[in-house]
């Protein structure tokens, strides 16, 4: 977790800085309130130790103008200040900082207080990716997948590069609970899951976008090397098999349909859409198979 330390006195913001840095931590520096607002739009820091009474932007102001912006991620910001006066004490807390030290501050107290700030950082963490992931498979969520959908898109039209979507659905994938039992169907999606991830590329996103349907979303990418992709899910899910305890394999085949904004909608509804479109066509043609959403209306495998 980067700490940025903000500090107009060069003595103490090195002291800071080696002591922080001796500790493990990695650290970033800032000689007054404007400086570090700079870092905050470039790094993601995670905690704050600022000084108050700084040029140009004071701590008190720094501190107001993070929680104004309402950052992506919690910053944990600890004022330490010579400010020792309990209304101080209580303005800069109203401000929004989390804690408070007094200069001189002890080594050891300022250790402990942050270690109670990481403490909450690290749960925020973990409420984020219990948010975010799909807990069965440890993929991404539907809501995440939207809301990853929507930014890929927005990045597409700006670089003017398209953005394809693969969305897969597992083939009669209520036979398999039935006959083998839910536990084994659990698992028949896990084996899915990893497949994706072992499939795709750095840069692609796949998630779970409900009970056995997952939808991977690719940057930068062109129909042809979309449907190449789909296909490497597909036979490599088909050659995996779900291996039984009694040393059994039970088959899991997927259909697949593939959308892109190659072919001309810049939405991410209507991209979905004919993603599934496109998908309904391969179960209809048979299933374990890849289709393809054309603008024309009639889909092709
Ligand atoms: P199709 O080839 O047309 O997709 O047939 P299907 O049987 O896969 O489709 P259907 O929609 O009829 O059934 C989906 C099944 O997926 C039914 C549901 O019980 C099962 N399912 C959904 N979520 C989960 C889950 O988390 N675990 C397990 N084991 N099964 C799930
Ligand atoms: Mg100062
Ligand atoms: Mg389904
Ligand atoms: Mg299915």
């Amino acid at each position: 977790m980067k700490i940025l330390i903000v500090e107009d006195d060069l003595m103490q913001r090195r002291f800071l800085q080696v002591m922080l840095t001796q500790s493990g931590r990695e650290v970033m520096v800032a000689a007054d309130g404007e400086a570090a607002w700079d870092i905050l739009q470039k790094e993601r820091i995670r905690i704050v130790i600022t000084d108050w009474m700084m040029p140009v932007l004071n701590g008190l102001q720094l501190i107001q103008r993070i929680r104004a912006a309402e950052l992506p991620n919690y910053t944990y910001l600890v004022l330490l200040t010579s400010k020792s006066a309990q209304n101080s004490i209580v303005e800069g807390l109203k401000a929004g900082a989390d804690d408070y030290l007094i200069k001189p501050f002890d080594r050891n107290e300022l250790m402990a207080r942050l270690a109670i700030g990481e403490r909450i950082l690290k749960l925020e963490e973990r409420l984020e990716q219990m948010a975010t992931h799909d807990t069965l498979t440890n993929l991404l969520n539907r809501r995440a997948l939207y809301t990853s959908a929507q930014t890929e898109l927005n990045r597409s039209v700006r670089e003017n590069s398209p953005l394809s979507l693969i969305m897969l659905d597992i083939d009669h994938f209520k036979s398999v609970n039935d006959a083998y039992g839910h536990p084994t169907g659990d698992k028949a999606l896990c084996l899915v899951a990893e497949t994706l991830l072992q499939n795709k590329r750095d840069y692609d996103l796949v998630g779970r976008w409900g009970g056995e349907e997952f939808l991977a979303l690719l940057p930068k990418t062109s129909l042809a090397d979309t449907r190449m992709i789909a296909e490497r899910f597909r036979a490599g899910i088909e050659a995996a098999g779900l291996h039984m305890p009694e040393g059994r394999s039970v088959k899991v085949t997927v259909s697949l349909g593939v959308s892109s904004t190659a072919s001309g909608s810049l939405d991410i509804e209507e991209l979905i859409r004919q993603a599934d479109e496109a998908l309904y066509l391969a179960k209809s043609a048979g299933r374990n198979r890849v289709c393809t959403y054309a603008a024309s209306g009639e889909s092709v495998s």
